[in-house]
Formats: structure tokens, sequence, C-alpha cells
């Protein structure tokens, strides 16, 4: 843990890492990458990036580190989950493989894939209060919904679909973060400063 600039951890087992780490720095953190306990231990703060979900679940297990994530999060340890990590975060994950395992720290339900083939990938302009009155580029790409939420999750942001329909894709519920987009591949540094304030909050 550290004095002056936070330690903000992102998940290096698989997933867009680098571009997480670069944000990171940017906004004025101390950016490292996780893949073992003692570098976990080290860390104020944890950034679960996108990339597969069940994939990250399977490595989490090979590495011996799903436990100790884990126990940090339940410990009040910040963390923020974009698109897989999002997934990563919820306590209900539909249309996911029977052997995945995530952390249940958002009361939320979650589909992966949601937005359906077509729409693999696309991009919307979001107002996100929290974040200013600007509106964010936000780029989903094969990215989940939140399906249901429980009472104490606060919705952040929602993207009209091509079912015509609302659908939450950005929350938070105390220590925890998540986006089903990704802001690490834009210029734009907003969520990752708004995460950083998390995790200074945590530790002032
Ligand atoms: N579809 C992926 C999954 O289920 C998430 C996609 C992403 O992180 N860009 O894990």
């Amino acid at each position: 843990m550290s004095a002056g600039a936070p330690t903000i951890g992102v998940l290096a087992l698989q997933g867009d890492v680098a571009e997480h780490l670069r944000h990171l720095e940017t906004v004025g953190a101390r950016a490292v990458p996780v893949r073992r306990r003692s570098e976990l231990d080290a860390v104020d703060g944890l950034v679960l990036p996108g990339g597969e979900s069940t994939a990250m679940s399977k490595l989490l297990g090979v590495y011996d580190m799903h436990e100790p994530v884990a126990e940090r999060i339940e410990s009040g340890m910040p963390v923020y989950g974009s698109c897989a990590g999002m997934i990563l975060l919820a306590s209900t994950v539909l249309d996911t493989r029977a052997d995945a395992t995530w952390f249940s720290a958002i009361d939320m339900t979650v589909r992966r894939n949601a937005f359906g083939r077509q729409v693999d990938s696309f991009e919307a302009d979001l107002v996100v209060d929290a974040l200013g009155p600007e509106p964010l580029r936000t780029v989903f790409i094969r990215a989940p919904w939140v399906e249901t939420l429980g009472p104490d999750v606060d919705v952040l942001a929602s993207v009209r679909a091509s079912d015509g329909a609302d659908h939450v894709v950005a929350v938070r519920q105390d220590n925890a973060l998540a986006t089903s987009f990704h802001p690490e591949v834009t210029d734009d540094v907003r969520v990752h400063r708004y995460f950083l304030d998390m995790v200074r909050q945590s530790t002032s």
C-alpha cells in the first residue's frame, strides 16, 4: 500500500491489460499488472479487464488467484470490472459455461454477449451523470448487459439497444464498479479517474 499515488493493479491473466495500465497512469495512479498473490497484496485497488470471462475464470483457478481476489474484494478493496470484468463481478451470470466462476461482488444478473450477433460491437455517446455533462464515447465489444439489479446497486448508465429497450451498462455497489463497455480503448479517461477517486477515498 502506498503513500502518495495509490497503486492500482490490473489483473493480467488475459485481456486488454496494457490499455488499462496506460489510462490508470494517465490519471495519476501507480499502475501494476497483477498475476500472483504477492502482487495483489501490494495494490490499493484492482481492475478486472475486458477479454473473455470464462478464460479469465479458468486462469484465476490455475493461478490460485480466485480466493485471494475474492477475499480482498470482500474486505473492501475497490474493484472495477469492464466487460468480461463486469461479468466476473456479477452475482448471477446467464449464458455462460457450466464450469465458470465469478466473484458475486455486485448484486446483479448479467447476460453474456447480450447485444446479439449483428451488433457484436458498436459505439454510443452516453451521458453518465457521475462523470459530468460531457457525453462519454462508449465502445461495446461482445458486451454483457445487466438484466436485474438488487436494491443496493446504483445505475450509472444505460444504452438503447437494437431491441428498442434501454439496458443497464454501468453500475456501482459500494466498493465495486462495473461497465459493459471499454473506456480503456478510447482517449476519455474519466471512468479511470472516477475509479482512482474510489481508491483514494478507501485509503484516506
Ligand atoms: N463476451 C466476453 C465474455 O463473455 C466479454 C467481451 C469483452 O470483454 N470484450 O467474457
